[in-house]
């Protein structure tokens, strides 16, 4: 099949080396960030607990969220100086009103696609300026990645970061964003090594193809580097290992699946339900019909979003949505961890599962891919004590 960025399948007929590869590689960064970080997060989780007793945030968490600090930086760190205050802030306006939802959503969009090509688009290898380690820098940084709209649980992370770092004595903090930068740098030549057969398209399309998505709402979320795909697929493990206890002990399971897992989304005949669609089995080869059938099997209900912004923004008022319900977030590589953190954020037990490959007519494909998920590893997900 054709890859457009990244398949789990690497050219076999099912991603099980795959789920294989990324629990051998998350255990080496994690060795390895107890080396780069160990110090760093010690401290700042007794920080954290002196100010939320309540909070159960791990060690390894903490290890990614300096690894996404390190990783954004090094990508974004260029682009976000040369961002004036003036459009940074109304692009961030445009975030706040967006998020709300409502009729004017397409006319925000289309500003957003336009305000973003000309003030926010990466130049890719043109620019592979990074900022120095200083804490005026990495407010600049944030402020870059709110401005996208694309980040918005990850700046709530990192947030919380700066404003420890900026009560530390200066060559402290210097040292922190200092090492989480040297342990990004570490990752980008490893995950390439490890994950980089996973990814074998994503250079191409961003050179070739991303182009086509100027002026378009998306410019960033399909500008995404390769990097950043490993280090999605390295947190949804990480995330994934955090989050089980809790998501076994939940009394029911929900998977929620976008819809570009739908064979034809001319001919579904979903229902509406909650805050999605529910899957009526009008087709027997769909992928979302075969996991409503594997959910009878293991006890879980199958409910389809058209975009992951739909359960966010509704999540709240949705009766399907409730603390004690599981949730096994489906979506392609670059959505999971924003959904993972947002889900973490608001108290809902998860779990995740990436997509063998991405898709969708909205954002990769001319006609649209149906995707697919590897179902031993929803079962594993499931079953597994
Ligand atoms: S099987 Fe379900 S998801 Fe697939 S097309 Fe039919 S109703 Fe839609
Ligand atoms: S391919 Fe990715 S971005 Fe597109 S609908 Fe599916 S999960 Fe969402």
């Amino acid at each position: 099949m054709y890859t457009i960025t990244y398949s789990l399948r690497d050219n076999k007929n099912n991603s099980d080396d795959y789920y294989f590869d990324i629990a051998l590689f998350t255990n080496e960064v994690l060795g390895k960030a107890q080396e780069f970080l160990g110090a760093y997060t010690d401290e700042y989780s007794s920080y954290i607990k002196a100010i939320s007793p309540h909070d159960n945030t791990s060690k390894e968490e903490y290890f990614f969220e300096l690894l996404i600090l390190g990783v954004l930086w090094k990508v974004y760190s260029g682009d976000a100086l040369e961002l004036e205050k003036g459009p940074q802030h109304i692009l961030s306006t445009l975030v706040s009103l967006r998020q709300k939802g409502g009729l004017l959503k397409p006319s925000i969009d289309a500003v957003r696609g336009f305000l973003s090509t000309i003030f926010l688009s990466p130049d890719l290898y043109d620019n592979m300026f990074t900022l120095s380690p200083a804490v005026k820098h990495l407010e600049i940084l944030l402020n870059w990645l709110e401005a996208t709209g694309e980040f918005k649980y990850e700046v709530a992370r990192l947030t919380k970061w700066h404003k420890y770092i900026e009560i530390k004595p200066k060559e402290d903090a210097v040292n922190i964003l200092a090492s989480s930068i040297a342990f990004a740098d570490w990752f980008e030549d490893k995950s390439d090594e490890f994950l980089g057969k996973y990814t074998p398209n994503v250079d191409r399309y961003l050179n070739e193809i991303r182009p086509s998505r100027y002026w378009n709402e998306d410019v960033i979320f399909c500008g995404r580097r390769r990097v950043e795909y490993h280090l999605n697929m390295v947190g949804a493990e990480i995330m994934n290992r955090a989050f089980k206890k809790a998501f076994q002990h939940t009394d029911k399971k929900l998977a929620v699946v976008p819809a570009c897992m739908c064979i034809s989304r001319d001919k579904c005949q979903a229902k509406p339900y909650g805050s999605g669609l529910s899957c009526i089995g009008c087709m027997k080869d769909c992928s979302v019909n075969k996991l409503k059938t594997l959910g009878h099997k293991l006890g879980f209900q199958v409910l389809i979003i058209p975009h992951e912004s739909s359960l966010y923004s509704s999540w709240k008022k949705d009766s399907t949505i409730k603390e004690d319900v599981g949730i096994i977030g489906i979506a392609c590589v670059l959505n999971l961890v924003s959904g993972g953190l947002m889900l973490k954020e608001v108290g809902i037990a998860a779990q995740c599962v990436l997509l063998d490959y991405c898709g969708c007519k909205k954002h990769w494909h001319q006609e649209g891919l149906p995707t697919e998920i590897n179902e031993r590893y929803m079962e594993k997900i499931l079953l597994d004590p």
